[in-house]
């Protein structure tokens, strides 16, 4: 199985290339070259394995430059009941009207991006030891929140790696700042930024870019590297869950083998959905992969008219993790959609960075209609939806998965159409404590950790122990750095170890 790049089909590279370099030169994401199939047999055979093993045969078919020594490291290293508290990794619980919520936060940081993050490490220094032997590597992330503390806790003690995250000073939530610096591990650094999360980006660019600091760790035998939602390397473990869970299902009799079912995912980057779109590709029967925003709704308007305008006023919103205007993996569904014409690929893509849009042509426009739904809601949408899901059917749903929800119900209205659908759920409600406690009636003001023992006290439900732990857990990074310091930093950081 070989690799190209969506900006250069003629490239050619291993799956171990593509996950070290995360980019391809050009600037183009990498794709495999084809999509492997699942058969009947297999997909059936999965249901009777545990999550490890399901991940290990797709992974199988995707990164054959591996052994199968290496992915099975892998795989037992990532998914087991020290990091997930749940021993299924990836829960499934069903709800009336055959919806049926895939709960993807069991693991250590209580989001979805725990499911790739907590193998992306094993990937990675699997790959390192092929591409770039006897290199140590330098993780770099800078973070709004969630993908941070997800890539710390994914990284934390692995050997042959380290990690550094820079999140804006106060521009992250106070339960995502304590997650992160009270982080234990001794490869480890978090280091707040004077300035916004753009700022902490471009710091990061500016580093990978900075050849003198590129000089200064090559001499120490460290290469620098991103946990980026692009990289394959996070990718291809978010296709597992999506083969699991219908595997999962026809073995506990929800559907019949061959069945069709309604994939639904609240998106920001276009990498979860991608994902669920990679395993239908593979073979899984999926009627509609329904795309669910929040008022940032670029995907809405693009999946409807075929016309992607970045222009456009941005809303902070209470489910931050979506709140994004340029979707990067989109690119990876057109140039599929495209029958992978890097050119037009290209063509959109420099009109996108130039003037903030392109438009498809017809042929992606139907393809786009057919395959997909698109729909979005507000912040008062989202809290109705956590208050009504959890007062009709005592469930409580986090903003995220509220917002999926909420544009299931409104797709089900306007069509009609009743097929089984599975909800991905990205992250637990506390950790997003308070606006799911003023959803469900609460007065959430005060504390943080007063206003999530007062959810659990009205809800029934449990705060994770991963999160009820941050409150006991020293404070290790008290750190903050002007935009300038950012790359003083990492090389005090790396040159302390
Ligand atoms: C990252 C994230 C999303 C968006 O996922 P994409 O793959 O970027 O579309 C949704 N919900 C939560 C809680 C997240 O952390």
């Amino acid at each position: 199985m070989n690799y190209t790049s969506t900006r250069n089909s003629s490239l050619k590279a291993t799956s171990a290339h593509a996950i070290v370099k995360g980019l391809s030169d050009e600037g183009g994401l990498f794709v495999p070259e084809s999509i492997p199939a699942l058969s009947k047999e297999e997909i059936l055979s999965l249901g009777d394995k545990k999550y490890s093993q399901r991940a290990f045969d797709v992974f199988s078919k995707f990164l054959t430059d591996f052994t199968p020594d290496e992915l099975r490291h892998c795989v037992e290293s990532a998914y087991n009941s020290k990091n997930f508290d749940s021993d299924n990794i990836a829960e499934i619980t069903k709800l009336k009207d055959s919806r049926y919520i895939l709960e993807l936060w069991h693991g250590p940081t209580c989001a979805f991006k725990d499911m790739a993050l907590q193998i992306l490490p094993y990937l990675l220094t699997a790959s390192a030891k092929k591409e770039v032997k006897g290199k140590q590597i330098a993780i770099l992330v800078a973070t709004s929140g969630d993908t941070g503390k997800a890539a710390l806790e994914g990284f934390k003690d692995v050997d042959g790696t380290s990690i550094c995250v820079f999140y804006p000073e106060d521009g992250v939530s106070p339960m995502q700042k304590r997650q992160m610096t009270t982080q234990e591990g001794n490869n480890v650094n978090v280091c707040a930024v004077k300035g916004n999360f753009d700022d902490c980006q471009n710091g990061v660019k500016a580093i990978f870019t900075d050849k003198d600091i590129e000089k200064k760790l090559s001499d120490n035998n460290i290469l620098l590297s991103s946990a980026n939602s692009i990289n394959w390397g996070r990718l291809a473990p978010q296709i597992v869950y999506y083969v699991s869970s219908y595997a999962q299902l026809v073995k506990n009799g929800e559907i019949e083998y061959g069945e069709k079912i309604n994939i639904v995912v609240p998106t920001g980057n276009f990498g979860n959905i991608l994902a669920a779109y990679y395993a239908k590709l593979m073979g899984i029967p999926v009627n509609k992969l329904i795309c669910a925003s929040n008022s940032n709704n670029v995907l809405t308007d693009f999946i409807n008219t075929g016309i992607y305008d970045r222009n456009r006023k941005f809303y902070t919103t209470i489910s931050p993790s979506m709140d994004i205007l340029i979707s990067s993996n989109l690119e990876r569904l057109l140039y599929h959609f495209t029958g992978e014409n890097d050119k037009l690929i290209n063509d959109w893509f420099k009109s996108l960075k130039d003037t903030g849009r392109y438009e498809v042509n017809e042929d992606v426009k139907k393809k786009l209609s057919e395959q997909f739904f698109a729909g979005f809601c507000t912040d008062d949408e989202t809290k109705a939806q956590i208050k009504k899901t959890f007062e009709e059917e005592n469930y409580l749903l986090d903003t995220h998965t509220a917002v999926a929800v909420k544009v299931y119900e409104d797709y089900r209205a306007k069509t009609g159409d009743s097929t089984k659908t599975l909800i991905a759920s990205t992250a637990n409600p506390y950790k997003f404590g308070r606006a799911v406690f003023q959803s469900v009636g609460g007065n959430a003001e005060g504390d943080e950790f007063d206003v999530i023992a007062r959810l659990e006290d009205k809800t029934g439900t449990k705060i994770p122990a991963p999160l009820a732990a941050t409150k006991n857990k020293p404070i290790r990074f008290t750190g903050c750095v002007e935009k300038q310091e950012m790359g003083k930093a990492v090389l005090d950081f790396l040159n302390s170890k």
